[in-house]
């Protein structure tokens, strides 16, 4: 039985470098019995939204409203998000490439390895908040993996996910160098959410994404209570290689449809505008399958082979 109590911990200390950042705080706030969640925001430096809501969570829950352990991170990549960038300034790494990390590695793989080693293990559930970021625009969603090891199992961790209250519930393959993919690898059930914008910051969507992180943490039972769980029926969408929507060509991005719209087998997604006058005709993209519309490059122009967007297929 752990009395109530908050502990923090300066993440700068898990890297020789950390003293060239400002404090990075890791906070774990303990009472009882039940689960420890862990929640992570800031693996890629440039995605906000979650960093500015576990800041504001870190601070408002008190040991009381604890049963279990609840351990937050606002800003894991701390060394990429104090200086305004996706990427880790020590190293260049795209830090959710780079699990489980190396006690003797990279910057980056040191924090992944922090992460995979010091807390992984002791863990029931992770949680890893993102955002579009400075690249992209993203309909808030979320997604899951855990298998039978998991302690929180497939049929949990599903009844967890609708109870967020997110409008979509994505499938899709897993990536093993990411945080989640290395959790599944050891048996640590997760969620991932994404959402936000591109750019400016939206008080509507951390709001959004306030709420609907407190109803998970109060529905994984880590805190007594929080907005009652969701009973909206989310849409089902598997994301796969035939719903991703590449440049063929450097170009000018001009988007024909919204995020979370639903779209038919060749509807036109976007046009791609030259860059030039090599005699270039604009290029038109259009969608290989029905879906909705869960992700588009917020930037006008893009390199070949970057993401101009993908869609979701409905799942049966
Ligand atoms: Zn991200």
């Amino acid at each position: 039985m752990t009395e109530p109590r908050r502990t923090e911990r300066d993440l700068r200390d898990v890297i020789a470098q950390g003293r060239d950042f400002l404090p990075e705080t890791m906070t774990v706030i303990e009472n009882g019995e039940g689960p420890t969640v862990l929640v992570c925001g800031g693996i890629h430096g440039d995605e906000y939204e979650p960093q500015i809501v576990l800041r504001q969570v870190a601070r408002e829950i008190r040991p009381e409203m604890v049963s279990g352990r609840l351990i937050i991170i606002p800003s894991i990549n701390f060394p990429g998000a104090q200086r305004g960038q996706r990427l880790s300034t020590l190293d260049g790494a795209n830090m959710n490439r780079t699990f489980p990390g190396a006690a003797d590695g990279s910057p980056t793989e040191r924090l992944s390895h922090f992460l995979s080693q010091e807390l992984f293990p002791r863990c029931d559930l992770l949680i890893d908040l993102h955002t579009g970021g400075n690249e992209y625009r993203v309909v808030p969603l979320i997604f899951g993996f855990s298998d039978d090891r998991c302690r929180t199992g497939p049929a949990e961790l599903e009844s967890q996910m609708e109870a967020w209250g997110y409008r979509f519930i994505q499938y899709v393959e897993g990536v093993p160098s990411t945080a989640v993919g290395c959790a599944l690898a050891q048996g640590l059930a997760s969620v991932e959410t994404e959402g936000g914008s591109g750019g400016p910051i939206d008080g509507a969507e951390l709001s959004e994404l306030h709420g609907n992180l407190m109803r998970g943490l109060a529905r994984a039972g880590v805190i007594r209570s929080g907005p009652p769980a969701s009973t909206a029926e989310p849409i089902r969408v598997r994301v796969g290689p035939q719903n991703q929507y590449p440049a063929p060509r450097d170009g000018i991005v001009e988007h024909h449809v919204a995020l979370g719209d639903y779209v038919r087998k060749g509807a036109r997604l976007a046009t791609l505008h030259p860059v030039s006058d090599n005699g270039d005709e604009p290029l038109v993209i259009r969608s290989d399958v029905d879906g909705y519309v869960l992700r588009q490059n917020a930037n006008a122009f893009v390199k070949a082979g970057a993401l101009v967007g993908n869609t979701g297929s409905p799942v049966d």
